[in-house]
């Protein structure tokens, strides 16, 4: 590996300074000096997990070092048009890490490995490259200090660089904060390829403007993620609500209980109460792998046809297991779910958090992981999401999705506002995650009906006036950038012309132009 990673990077920077090997500032002149006889086969960049954008580069490189991104970067601006976008792990749907005719970075190939950081007293974190997945650095964490971050994502085969660009939302967040929320330390390669190292009191608008900042600032090449003693085991329960007004006033009940009474993950979802669909119907609450079905005997004759899941976890160590019962037991016994439907299992930590990968095995060989996915992200204010439910659940998607419909509450005062990233004004305001699945046989009509769909919600959301925002947006207009934004726009524009002002970064996220 070392072997390989050292012909790359003699390949990405070439005898000495590669800015000087450029004959002339023409795009050509500026792509032949990179073009190290390198070139990776762009096809791979120039698609991703959405499955319905294709936009070919013209150079896909594997940098190794922040050095490199910061040449090619540098020599981009002189170029006259080129961009460069960041690809973490092409997790995006809307071609949002792609850079048509320009250059698109591997940030899986950056180094250096992942480092255990001391920070005084007992306090650790951890050093990791941007493109490094998130189950890398649990893995690591776990297995050689036993020590772990505190804010995931439900899935983590995603990049850090590319998660912390757009925020990492998952069932801790109520509770800790989403991933962005849980920084240290940022190194970042700004569009004027300047390497800053920036944290919450040095360089800290450049730090707070790359956290959900769309890749727009610079390329997060290191980030310092603090790290707690990783809990052992993990009490997973799910149960099911038979009324959204009962799912919805549990769960805001939850996410506002003090920290000693409260659960250490809180999700949910919506589900069609339907014993034949297998992606959307009872089937799928059962946690994966115990014994113990869905007992339609169990939901009450007068439900209607959307039911609701609510997810919960309790972390605890092996010795505390004689006690876990009997806190669950505690715990659950305010809720107003359907007694009967309740499911629980004990796991490891790991485990519990890899818990997705085994969805996108069954996706895998079901043909839909291959398949577009054009998934819809929402955060809605909680005084709206009643309505939500009556309009979009009940009646738009009265038929479900074709996967999961993630509906979960979260809480405005662990996001820090001076972040880029932006969410509704109300403290609890709700993550909806209408997670598509197409079926391989389904074809480019369903795609496009399923486009259709996302846009006719977002416009009724628009239409009644909630507060709401796409959450992993694409819009294509200034003017929807503006008022995704809103009255934050004016600085998002503002540290646009501090950090990247010729818009050499991230263009697939279409919200400016490369300044000629
Ligand atoms: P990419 O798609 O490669 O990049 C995304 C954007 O970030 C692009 O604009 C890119 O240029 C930019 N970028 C990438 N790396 C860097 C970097 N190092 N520095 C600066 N900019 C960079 N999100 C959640 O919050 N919670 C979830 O539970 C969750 N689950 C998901 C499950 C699946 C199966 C999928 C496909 C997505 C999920 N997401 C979730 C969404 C995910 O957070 C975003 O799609 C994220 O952008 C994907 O990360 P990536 O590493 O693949 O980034």
């Amino acid at each position: 590996i070392a072997y390989l990673d050292q012909q790359q990077r003699r390949r990405l920077v070439p005898d000495g300074d590669v800015e000087h090997g450029a004959s002339g500032n023409s795009d050509q002149d500026i792509l032949r000096a990179l073009d190290v006889d390198a070139a990776v086969d762009v096809a791979p960049a120039a698609g991703d997990f959405g499955g319905m954008a294709f936009v070919l580069p013209a150079r896909y490189l594997r940098p190794s070092t922040a050095e490199d991104i910061a040449r090619v970067v540098r020599l981009a601006a002189r170029s006259s048009c080129l961009t460069v976008a960041a690809r973490g792990n092409g997790h995006s749907v809307g071609g949002q890490a792609m850079a048509g005719g320009g250059i698109v970075l591997d940030m899986r190939c950056l180094g250096p490995p992942v480092k255990l950081v001391l920070c005084g007293g007992a306090a650790a974190a951890v050093d990791v490259p941007g493109g490094a997945l998130w189950a890398e650095v649990l893995n690591w964490s776990v297995r050689n200090h036993g020590m772990a971050p505190v804010s995931w994502t439900d899935y983590l085969g995603l990049t850090v660089g590319g998660t912390l660009s757009n925020g990492g939302i998952s069932g801790q967040a109520f509770r800790r904060g989403p991933q962005v929320a849980n920084v240290a330390e940022l190194e970042v390669v700004t569009g004027a390829g300047e390497r800053c190292v920036c944290s919450s009191s040095s360089s800290s608008d450049l730090f707070f403007a790359a956290l959900g900042g769309l890749g727009q600032f610079g390329v997060i090449t290191r980030a310092r993620i603090p790290l707690v003693p990783a809990p052992k085991m993990v009490r997973w329960i799910r149960v099911v609500y038979r009324t959204f007004e009962e799912y919805a006033g549990d769960a805001e009940w939850l996410v506002t209980r003090p920290d000693s009474a409260a659960f250490d993950y809180v999700e949910g979802f919506a589900f069609l109460n339907d014993a034949a669909d297998p992606v959307s119907g009872w089937s799928t609450v059962p946690i994966p792998a115990i014994t113990g079905g869905f007992d339609p005997d169990k939901i009450p004759a007068d439900s209607g046809p959307i039911l609701y899941c609510l997810e919960l976890a309790l972390h605890y160590d092996h010795r505390e297991a004689d006690q876990v019962d009997e806190r669950a037991e505690v715990m659950l016994q305010p809720l107003r779910y359907v007694r009967g439907l309740e499911f629980a299992a004990d796991v490891s930590y790991v485990e519990f958090l890899l818990r997705v990968g085994r969805v996108e095995e069954e996706a895998r060989e079901a043909g839909t992981w291959a398949t577009p996915h054009p998934w819809l992200n929402l955060l809605i204010s909680s005084s709206d999401i009643a309505d939500f439910d009556r309009a979009v659940f009940k009646r738009i998607l009265r038929r479900g999705v074709g996967g999961p419909m993630l509906v979960y509450p979260l809480r405005r005062s662990k996001w820090d506002t001076r972040m880029s990233v932006a969410v509704p004004e109300s403290e609890v305001f709700y993550l909806v995650a209408l997670l598509r699945f197409v079926p391989p046989c389904a074809g480019e009509a369903a795609v496009k009906e399923a486009v259709a769909q996302n846009r006719e919600i977002v416009r009724y959301c628009e239409s009644k006036g909630y507060d709401f925002k796409v959450y992993i947006p694409r819009y294509e207009s200034e003017g929807e950038w503006a008022w995704h934004f809103g009255r934050d726009w004016a600085l998002f524009v503002e540290r646009k012309r501090r950090y990247d002002p010729a818009a050499i970064l991230a263009p697939g996220q279409t919200i400016f132009s490369r300044a000629r």
